[in-house]
């Protein structure tokens, strides 16, 4: 028997706002703890929440973005449960009517597109954080994320492999980060993912039992966990055992996962519309105006790249993952106008050292202008490609100067002069007679000695071309 796995996402993003959801503490990442705390986020008694402007406008974005359809009214609820970060003992979310419904993330892998639809957007607050000990008899909690606004994008199982669910989260990383409305980092937790899954024999239209996975903070995880999963399911069903519904979650040391608990029904929060917060109404002018404002998309952008500067499919891909870097390319083809080189020296050298430093090209001290004048020079056949590589890139990119003076600097033009190159070219066959006679004897091999000895005389300034071509003439006279 075939099956066919069903997934969908619930995917939580931070939003970059200054300040919370519905107070003004801020929510600057890694404080020390309890210190952006007021009493409306910590939950005191009487007190009342006013919401963020900023984040509404930012969960309008991503709807938009999406194609979503925005509700122009739409209500915030209490969604209650006990648990310690959550200091109201409700959250502050939405329920019957969310921000935003539909819409789609368009994803693509090896090359083939797919549309995976959404079923909500909705703005909701963040909770505080447990902080285990194990070696105390009790936790601490860290009420600075409490209230930090949310956006929970929720997908429809329209995902059938973990490597959807991968490139389907990529996609809206990208997305978030193009917008400017979540900084994407899963490491800490600014965007974090639940994955419900379930399976069924392939050609079935009903749905399996599903189980919520939880605890994923990487891609890695996300596709590690969902396989783990789906062939625990299968073997289930083989066994002609039942999969029950249940949060479960993973476990990167095993790689496996483990029950958490039993899934409650959704009636179990009493959800109910919040009496202090007035209903959020928007016009159509606010949205025509963020509309107006949205930046190309990444899909868009890459496909963009590959008609306008003829890259390939893959180049393009990674050229526009960060808009930042879809920037620099941008930037540097407009003052030196061949983008396959800039492609080429980006995706290798330029990207190597951003990996190595865990950093974003606006972070670097790389500006376009550098990077074009690097591949001008070596154009111009000033240094070589291996000198640009070696030598001159990675000052440039650490020190932040240019391409032009470093070489000054280091007086490192490359010696393309006839004459000079000519004149050395004899004297190191005059020094190697012996090399000579033997070259003319018919082992012509002996010619990279020659470029050798002349490349160590001019501390590997000779323009090898040159020097390949006058030692040709001077061995063939
Ligand atoms: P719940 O009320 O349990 O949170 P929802 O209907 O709100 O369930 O769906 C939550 C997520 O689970 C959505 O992303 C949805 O696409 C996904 N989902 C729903 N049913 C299934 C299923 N049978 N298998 C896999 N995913 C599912
Ligand atoms: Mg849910
Ligand atoms: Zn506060």
């Amino acid at each position: 028997m075939e099956f066919e796995a069903v997934i969908g996402l619930e995917v939580h993003a931070q939003l970059t706002t200054k300040s919370k959801l519905f107070c003004s503490c801020s929510t600057k990442f890694g404080s020390a703890s309890n210190t952006q705390v007021c009493p409306i986020c910590t939950g005191q008694p009487g007190v009342l929440p006013v919401i963020n402007k900023k984040a509404v406008e930012y969960a309008l974005k991503l709807a938009l973005a999406l194609g979503s359809k925005i509700n122009l009214y739409s209500v915030m609820a209490r969604k209650h449960y006990f648990y310690p970060d959550l200091p109201k003992n409700y959250q502050i979310s939405q329920y019957d009517i969310p921000i935003a419904v539909g819409g789609e993330v368009e994803i693509e892998i090896d090359g083939k597109r797919k549309k995976i639809g959404l079923t909500r957007i909705h703005l909701e607050e963040d909770a505080g954080k447990l902080i285990h000990d194990e070696r105390q008899p009790y936790s601490y909690v860290d009420f600075n994320r409490a209230g930090i606004p949310l956006l929970e994008i929720v997908s429809k199982p329209e995902i059938h492999s973990p490597q959807e669910a991968v490139a389907y989260l990529k996609t809206l990383r990208s997305i978030v980060r193009y917008l400017g409305i979540c900084d994407g980092n899963m490491e800490e937790g600014s965007l974090r993912c639940d994955a419900n899954v379930s399976v069924r024999p392939k050609g079935s239209k009903e749905f399996g039992t599903k189980v919520e996975l939880k605890n994923m903070n990487s891609f890695k995880h996300v596709e590690r966990a969902l396989a783990y999963e789906i062939k625990r399911q299968i073997g289930l069903i083989l066994e002609g055992k039942e999969v029950i519904q249940e949060t479960r979650l993973y476990d990167e040391a095993t790689q496996t996962t483990h029950p958490m608990r039993g899934k409650e029904e959704a009636h179990d929060y009493c959800y109910f519309p919040d009496p202090d917060l007035i209903e959020i109404q928007l016009d159509e002018a606010l949205l025509e105006r963020i509309k107006g404002d949205l930046p190309e998309l990444p899909l868009q952008r890459k496909e963009r790249f590959e008609r306008a500067y003829g890259l390939s499919s893959y180049e393009a891909s990674i050229l526009t993952e960060e808009r930042t870097l879809a920037d620099f390319f941008e930037e540097t083809v407009k003052i030196y106008p061949n983008p396959k080189a800039v492609s080429n020296f980006i995706l290798t050298e330029v990207l190597r050292y951003l990996n190595r430093d865990h950093i974003d090209i606006s972070q670097s001290k790389l500006k376009p202008a550098y990077l074009a004048e690097l591949l001008e020079l070596v154009e111009k056949e000033t240094i070589s490609i291996t000198l640009a590589k070696q030598q001159v890139f990675p000052e440039a990119y650490e020190r932040g100067v240019s391409p032009k003076q470093i070489v000054e600097e280091r007086n490192l033009a490359q010696e393309s002069s006839e004459e000079t190159l000519k004149r050395i070219c004899e004297e190191v066959l005059r020094e190697n007679p012996g090399e000579v006679q033997r070259y003319r004897d018919g082992k012509k091999g002996l010619l990279g000695y020659f470029v050798g000895q002349v490349m160590k005389k001019t501390q590997g300034k000779a323009n090898p071309k040159v020097v390949n071509r006058l030692l040709t003439e001077l061995l063939e006279q």
